[in-house]
């Protein structure tokens, strides 16, 4: 049986028990539970405070765990991580009132800032040769500069919006964060075995989310020319329409190509072009 940790509640939880989910293992969850064991997959589930899941994994309490890479690089352990997960991404910056005159980093020197993530923060100065007051506080800490209590805070953002509703403007990105998955080092091979499934099914899950299945209609004599445009695992499959000397062309397209490819198959003559989204995908 794996063990994995994953925050009780809070920004990664539903993201963390989607992903789970995603590769077909099925719980029951339970606001009131701290653990689930799987009904289809030997796995148990673990809910935890996010700052407590790097330690729990390196201990060996749990065997993997889900969590923000800024909480695992500011506690210093970034030797656990195995895969990058693409969601919670979030950036850490720093941040001055509004009003202040900021033209570089170095305006920061001797100041006081406010921030839950000392170490991040520190790492980041040092490199630039900036010495200043660190002021580590747990929480709100986008209200320091308001009651005085720091000139500048350093804090996890991502639309901006808190900043701006404290008066704060953003002046320099410390780090860029999103979930990852963590292991300990010291997985029994049976253990092993189990975190490879389930990263197998990751993968399966993840290129899936990039990627869209294309359905289109063309005359016969378009085809070779759209074919060339369309990636595709192997090649299109190519498939006759009822119609005489038209056929209908499937395929699987990236979602950052997508707008690109659409506009070039529409000029050279296709139709009736369908897209939709794909569940999982093993190549
Ligand atoms: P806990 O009670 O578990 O300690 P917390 O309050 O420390 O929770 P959350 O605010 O739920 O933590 O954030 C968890 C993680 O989600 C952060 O460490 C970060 O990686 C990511 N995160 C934080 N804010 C955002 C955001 N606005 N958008 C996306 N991801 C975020
Ligand atoms: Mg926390």
């Amino acid at each position: 049986m794996l063990r994995l940790a994953i925050q009780k509640s809070g920004r990664l939880s539903e993201d963390s028990l989607k992903l789970i989910r995603e590769c077909g293992i099925s719980f029951i969850t339970s606001s009131l539970k701290l653990k689930t064991e799987s009904t289809n997959f030997p796995l148990e589930i673990l809910y935890l405070r996010d700052d407590d899941i790097p330690g729990y994994v390196a201990d060996g309490v749990a065997d993997i765990g889900i969590v923000g890479e800024n909480v695992l690089v500011e506690e210093g352990y970034q030797a656990l991580a195995v895969e990058k997960l693409g969601f919670s991404k979030c950036r850490l910056s720093l941040a001055v009132p509004k009003a202040d005159d900021y033209e570089s980093v170095q305006d920061l020197n001797g100041k006081n800032i406010a921030t839950s993530y000392p170490n991040l923060l520190q790492a980041f100065l040092s490199e630039r040769g900036v010495q200043v007051n660190i002021h580590t506080i747990s929480g709100s800490v986008e209200i320091a500069p308001s009651i005085g209590l720091a000139d500048a805070i350093c804090d996890i953002v991502s639309s901006g919006s808190t900043l701006i509703s404290n008066g704060l403007r953003e002046v320099e990105r410390v780090f860029n964060s999103q979930a990852v998955l963590i292991a300990n080092d010291g997985l029994t091979a049976e253990k092993r075995e189990l975190l490879d499934k389930l990263l197998f099914r990751i993968h399966a899950v993840q290129r899936a989310s990039r990627a869209k299945y294309i359905l289109l209609n063309a005359p016969n004599d378009r085809i070779q020319q759209i074919s060339q445009l369309l990636p595709g695992i192997k090649s299109p499959t190519v498939l006759p329409l009822a119609e005489e000397g038209w056929s209908s062309l499937h395929s699987v397209v990236n979602e950052d190509d997508f707008w690109e490819i659409i506009e070039k198959i529409k000029e050279a003559g296709a139709q009736g072009i369908l897209v939709v989204p794909i569940e999982k995908m093993i190549i």
